[in-house]
């Protein structure tokens, strides 16, 4: 042992209790404001009253007793404060106030304390309070005023939490969320809010568990896709049940957050929903969220756009290009100057491989594949598309899954843009 003492850190409700400072002076008066600040019954022993402490027992707000302390004075008090100019006052007071279990603070006598006060920054919402134990005030200070100097900036993180709180979904709403990707970390502000207060969440199982838990327990929980792509009429069925449930859930009066992976409104399917609650007349919303192409990129270190190598982004989805019905994606037009990201493509990467081939893309145009991106499963694997079918094949790559093909997504843009942010990094500094 050292020594030190470990204190329990308490903030104390004074509010009628009847606390006596003993000693008149500066540091005297400094601990009688607190405390009438803070509502408590102060008397205020002392053989001298300074002009400030005079003025408040003019006033009434203190009882002042001017003398000598006698133990007495510490009857019914229910905290005592010693702050007089002679040390040996001072130990007297502390001695007195222990023999009867009396919290006791003892100005500048750490030792004599049973309690110590912490340097505090006081917001209007919220007190700060800082300690070292009594052992290094000057490091007290400095850290308040480290606080005091940041109190915008507590200010605003108060506020963020205080806007959070008031998200409350709206009985009887629909509300078509994005969830991200998959890190919990990458819902927006509003998605939390309403995911946390929902009566019921209705999604599919793209959403981890860590998100899910999120929801109140009580919330009713419907998942309504399992892993592994519903074809043709099944899929055509469960959407009906997603419509039907949705419609029902908010006609029973509950908030319904119907939760979608990414962002709804990228080939989620989130239009369709919207438009069937337009038709019904259920009152919806629709909340953004990070799609998994934007995750993944940020993941992969993938820059979408970049002005030495890709003018734009386009975002397809793969297996569309199974239709024959004249929908399926035109390839060749697809800009090769660009970063593509395909989506559920993960069954199917040797025909895309082939046809971007096909349709004129270079065979050694960088690839990279995303698979569970955002998530502590990620992986990351690269290429060149002529590669694309074999490793996709040896890797076993399993969806989710989001390709991405273009010279942003090969080695050579992961040298140049760790380059950049070195270089950005080094002006930073
Ligand atoms: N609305 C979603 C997309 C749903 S379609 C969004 O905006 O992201 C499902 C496809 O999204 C998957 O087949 C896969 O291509 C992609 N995907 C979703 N989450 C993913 C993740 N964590 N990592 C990689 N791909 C993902």
């Amino acid at each position: 042992m050292n020594g030190s003492v470990d204190y329990l850190p308490l903030f104390h409700d004074v509010r009628g209790a009847n606390a006596l400072v003993v000693g008149g002076g500066t540091v005297a008066f400094r601990k009688i404001r607190a405390l009438l600040s803070r509502g408590a019954a102060v008397t205020v022993v002392a053989t001298e009253l300074s002009r400030p402490v005079q003025e408040l027992a003019r006033h009434g707000e203190i009882h002042a007793i001017t003398g000598a302390f006698r133990p007495d004075h510490i009857d019914g008090a229910s905290l005592v404060f010693a702050a007089t100019s002679d040390a040996h006052v001072n130990a007297r007071v502390s001695r007195e106030a222990k023999l009867r279990n009396i919290p006791v603070n003892v100005a500048d006598a750490p030792e004599l304390c049973s309690f110590i006060l912490p340097a505090i920054v006081q917001g209007e919402e919220y007190t700060l309070a800082v300690s070292t134990g009594g052992k290094n005030p000057g490091v007290a200070r400095s850290l308040r005023e480290f606080l005091e100097e940041r109190r915008a900036e507590v200010s605003v993180r108060m506020e963020r939490g205080r806007r959070r709180r008031q998200i409350a979904p709206r009985k009887g709403k629909v509300y078509i969320v994005g969830a991200g990707p998959g890190d919990p970390d990458l819902l927006t502000v509003r998605a939390l809010g309403l995911l946390r207060s929902a009566d019921a969440v209705v999604f599919d199982y793209l959403i981890p568990e860590e998100i899910l838990s999120l929801a109140p327990s009580r919330a009713v929980k419907l998942c309504y896709a399992r892993k592994g792509r519903t074809a043709g009429h099944g899929a055509a069925l469960k959407q009906i049940a997603i419509h039907e449930t949705m419609v029902h859930l908010a006609r029973e009066g509950k908030s319904v957050v119907r939760l979608k992976s990414g962002d709804p409104l990228v080939f989620g399917r989130g239009g369709e929903e919207a438009e069937h609650l337009a038709l019904e007349g259920v009152e919806f919303e629709i909340v953004p969220g990070i799609t998994a192409a934007i995750g993944c990129a940020a993941a992969a270190r993938i820059p979408l756009t970049h002005r030495d190598m890709s003018s734009s982004a386009t975002f397809v989805a793969g297996h569309e290009a199974d239709r024959k019905d004249g929908s399926a994606i035109e390839w060749d037009h697809l800009p090769k100057d660009g970063t593509l990201a395909v989506y559920m493509g993960v069954s199917r990467v040797d025909v895309i491989a082939a046809e971007l081939m096909e349709a004129g893309f270079d065979p050694e145009t960088p690839f990279t594949v995303v698979e569970n991106g955002t998530r502590p499963e990620q992986r990351v694997l690269r290429g060149i598309l002529a590669d694309l079918a074999r490793v996709a094949n040896e890797k076993e790559i399993r969806s989710p899954a989001v390709l991405f093909v273009g010279r942003s997504a090969g080695p050579l843009a992961q040298e140049s843009f760790q380059e950049q942010q070195n270089e950005s990094f080094a002006q930073s500094v």
